[in-house]
């Protein structure tokens, strides 16, 4: 397997994919290993997590440029993408304790009852290229910290990341036969699926993730789903400062060359402030940075993969015949790496496939809408939940949108954010099951209930 920078198109490695043998085989020595963890205990383990977050911390030089290197994000934005990781790190080493530890229903009848909560075993940690850090440790963490063995399948386009954040749990101290990572494209996710594991985790796109769900019923152990989504801002008429708002829509819409999860896919404005929404939003895409990602002062890199640049291509194109009015980018620049420019398309309607189904690139439509009830309408015309985002001063007239909203996420005057505190879920064809939170710490563990007399 090849890793190929996308901003140069030159290999940077070349890599050995694992086989279904050696598959098995980490798996085997997971099976040996899993239960001396679940022994250890809960404070130990968590200590081991401790010596994980400083390492990233000590390490993010080396990381940053790695993870830009093999995903193109620019190098600030890797940066960022450890910090936020460190605090997710962080809230499970703080919250793993009062979540897990052992919950007494009944103490003084003469029958008493208990909660314990037990590891899964060994799940699968199947993962996406976009955010390897940030999606890995939603897992990886809590299911470590939980006393689970891992297996991890960084997706193929982040593998030396993925590497990495195994070279550096083992010197945290956690043991070789509890985290194993998978090297490979989707034959190796797929070998994961044949084996008896105890659980799936996986982030990713809609079509594979339904695959592994189909793939894994039989099993009856959990699975949890993180995909895609198509999500909405609404910017209703109410707002002041249309130049903060097309600023925050615009980096929603464009952070990490458009290829987030919770980006900003769709807008939706209010007929009275749509003109200056649109010069303004235009007028700012149009200064944003686009280059070497190892530069510090990118904005814009290239997108991670060369398959992309097509599929934006024919959103674009689509748009145009449909009636869409293409101010700001379009087409890929025309040089080395995958490079593809903020894109703005404005008319845009639901006709349109940039409207209906996830870009995950810099493009982005923008629609006018007559009032609130016609923008619910329309942010809800999707298979996707995942987020929806309405900006207005006026929190009663946000809040009905949100509430009418079949998401996981919703945001007043903000967007594309996520909490470790929050549950982090989405709904319809964006997942299953959730993430972060408490939720996210019990996901790892299934209850066993005590019934005690004597
Ligand atoms: P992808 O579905 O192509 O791949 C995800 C992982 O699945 C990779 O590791 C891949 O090797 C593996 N895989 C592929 N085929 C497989 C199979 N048959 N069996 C088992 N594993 C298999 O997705 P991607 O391109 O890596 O990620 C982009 C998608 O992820 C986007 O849709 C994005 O919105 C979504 N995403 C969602 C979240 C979230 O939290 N909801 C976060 C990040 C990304």
């Amino acid at each position: 397997m090849q890793i190929i920078n996308p901003a140069t198109e030159e290999v940077i490695q070349d890599i050995a994919e694992d086989s279904p043998e050696a598959i098995l085989k980490k798996f085997q020595s997971l099976k040996e290993g899993q239960p001396s963890w679940a022994a250890v205990p809960l404070k130990k383990r968590i200590t081991c997590i401790e010596r994980f977050y400083a390492l990233l911390d000590e390490e993010k030089d080396t990381l940053s440029k790695t993870l830009t290197m093999e995903v193109g994000k620019p190098l600030q934005q890797s940066y960022n993408e450890l910090n936020g990781a460190r605090k997710r790190i962080e809230y499970f080493i703080k919250n793993s304790d009062r979540w897990l530890a052992d919950e007494w229903i009944t103490e003084e009848d003469a029958t008493r009852e208990k909660i314990v909560y037990e590891p899964l075993g060994i799940i699968a940690n199947i993962s996406a290229w976009n955010y390897p850090y940030l999606v890995g440790v939603n897992v990886f963490i809590p299911a470590l910290i939980g006393g689970n063995g891992v297996m991890y399948k960084p997706s193929e386009y982040a593998t030396l990341t993925g590497l990495h954040i195994q070279r550096l749990l083992y010197q945290a101290g956690i043991p070789e036969d509890v985290f194993q990572i998978v090297i490979g494209k989707g034959m190796a996710g797929q070998a994961l699926l044949e084996l008896p594991l105890n659980g799936y985790f996986f982030t990713g796109s809609y079509r594979t993730g339904r695959y592994i769900a189909e793939h894994t019923a039989s099993k009856l152990v959990p699975v949890q789903l993180e995909l895609g989504g198509k999500d909405p801002l609404y910017v209703m008429d109410d707002v002041e400062d249309i130049d903060s708002v097309a600023e925050a829509a615009l980096e929603g819409a464009v952070y990490n060359n458009g290829q987030s999860c919770c980006a900003v896919e769709r807008i939706y404005v209010h007929e009275n402030v749509y003109d200056r929404f649109i010069d303004t939003f235009v007028s700012k895409a149009k200064k944003l940075a686009i280059g070497n990602p190892l530069d510090k002062a990118t904005e814009i890199g290239p997108l991670s993969r060369k398959e992309q640049i097509d599929f934006l291509m024919q959103q674009v194109d689509d748009a145009k015949e449909n009636g869409g009015k293409l101010l700001l980018g379009g087409g890929p620049l025309q040089q080395s790496g995958y490079f593809f420019p903020p894109t703005v398309v404005v008319n845009a309607n639901h006709k349109m496939k940039l409207m209906t189904e996830e870009s995950f690139g810099p493009v982005i439509g923008i629609q006018k809408v007559k009032d609130d009830q016609e923008a619910v309408q329309l942010m809800k015309d999707t298979p996707y939940g995942l987020t929806a985002a309405v900006y207005s001063k006026d929190f009663k007239r946000a809040e009905d949108v949100m509430k009418q909203m079949d998401t996981g996420t919703v945001y007043w005057n903000c967007c594309d954010r996520v909490s470790a505190g929050l549950p982090w879920s989405g709904r319809k064809s964006s997942g299953l099951g959730a993430t972060l939170s408490y939720m996210g710490i019990r996901a790892f563990v299934q209850p066993k209930a005590y019934h005690l007399r004597g």
